[in-house]
């Protein structure tokens, strides 16, 4: 690459044609729920089609490396920061639309569509199904990525379609010619707890397809309504955090793990896992994200050592 072209040149002398945003040495902790983290050499913040192709230029000219970023509701990022580009979806395609295909009700979301945006959709247009999400504070692509949910429910389950855009060029293996989208039906999901396994790492999710039923909105708010609840006398919703960190191991719940080591309530630095759900860690005002790592590798290694149980992240990581 010569000099000329370095990535942060490049997506400097395209801001002019660039509709969304384009930010350098941004800190991300202003763009998680965490409120830690360093900066990224470039932040892009797409509005169109227009502006991911733009980007995607960038990345097949720069080889600059590259993460996707929702609401940053599930990631910590590291103090020094990411050094690559960051594309955050949130502006990307808003779209939210129902329609029926042989007998079944089917809603399109954008996947920068925020959930509680979509639940107010549910409520109006009377789409039931989706209560589950509720209090689940991320996208619509977000939760595709991470197969969001509850005791209550999964997105899996829920969904139809999914649309990806390849952001750099689709591996020859997969086929699809010019196209930079694929659709993936049903029968092409493979999802676990909390994970999927088929987004390609080269794409990002562009749009979602969900499955409803019909329902009131009276029951639809009723349901929805008391989910918040419950939610707010649960969790340390007050401070920032990224819900639950762990994943439940198998027959326990992460939460009671963390209370057998006696963490509950223990702090590092501006850090601490909740008094009120000790698998949610909230950053107390000072926080470094160091601190958060810190409690996080404390209680694998002890639960590892003392207890004999893997814990695994439910949080995703960058510039680690
Ligand atoms: C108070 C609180 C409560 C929570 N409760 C729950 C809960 O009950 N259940 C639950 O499952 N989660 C919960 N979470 C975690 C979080 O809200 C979800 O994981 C949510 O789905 C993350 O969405 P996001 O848009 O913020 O994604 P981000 O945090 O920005 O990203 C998470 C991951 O998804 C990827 N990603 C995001 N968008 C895209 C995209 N368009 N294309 C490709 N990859 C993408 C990112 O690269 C990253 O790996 C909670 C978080 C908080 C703060």
């Amino acid at each position: 690459m010569s000099e000329d072209l370095t990535p942060i040149k490049w997506f400097w002398k395209h801001i002019p044609n660039f509709s969304g945003e384009l930010l350098f040495e941004e800190t991300l902790y202003k763009h998680t729920f965490y409120r830690v983290g360093g900066p990224t050499r470039v932040l892009a913040i797409p509005k169109n089609l227009e502006d991911l192709k733009l980007i995607s230029e960038g990345i097949e000219i720069t080889k600059i490396p590259t993460a996707v970023l929702g609401f940053g509701s599930n990631i910590l990022v590291s103090d020094n920061g990411y050094d690559g580009l960051v594309i955050k979806t949130t502006k990307l395609n808003l779209e939210v639309s129902a329609r029926e295909e042989e007998g079944k009700l089917i809603v399109k979301t954008g996947a920068s569509l925020p959930l509680s945006v979509l639940l107010r959709n549910a409520i109006q247009g009377g789409w039931g199904g989706l209560e589950f999400l509720a209090g689940i504070p991320g996208t619509v692509g977000g939760a595709v990525f991470m197969n969001a949910g509850t005791h209550l429910g999964e997105t899996k389950d829920k969904l139809y379609k999914v649309v990806v855009y390849f952001f750099k060029k689709p591996p020859v293996s997969l086929d699809i010619g010019d196209t930079r989208f694929i659709e993936f039906t049903q029968n092409q999901f493979k999802y676990e707890y909390r994970k999927n396994l088929f987004v390609p790492e080269e794409a990002l999710i562009y749009a979602a397809e969900w499955i409803i039923h019909k329902d009131t909105p009276s029951n639809i708010k009723t349901a929805i309504d008391k989910i918040l609840v419950r939610r707010k006398e649960t969790q340390p919703i007050d401070h920032p955090s990224c819900g639950s960190v762990f994943k439940n191991p198998k027959n326990k719940k992460a939460w009671q793990v963390i209370d057998d080591l006696w963490l509950r309530g223990y702090q590092i630095g501006g850090a601490q896992f909740s008094e009120k759900h000790c698998n949610f860690i909230i950053n107390l005002g000072t926080a470094k994200a160091s601190d958060i790592k810190a409690l996080i590798d404390l209680a694998k290694s002890r639960a590892k050592q003392e207890l004999g149980i893997e814990l695994e992240e439910e949080v995703k990581y960058l510039g680690f």
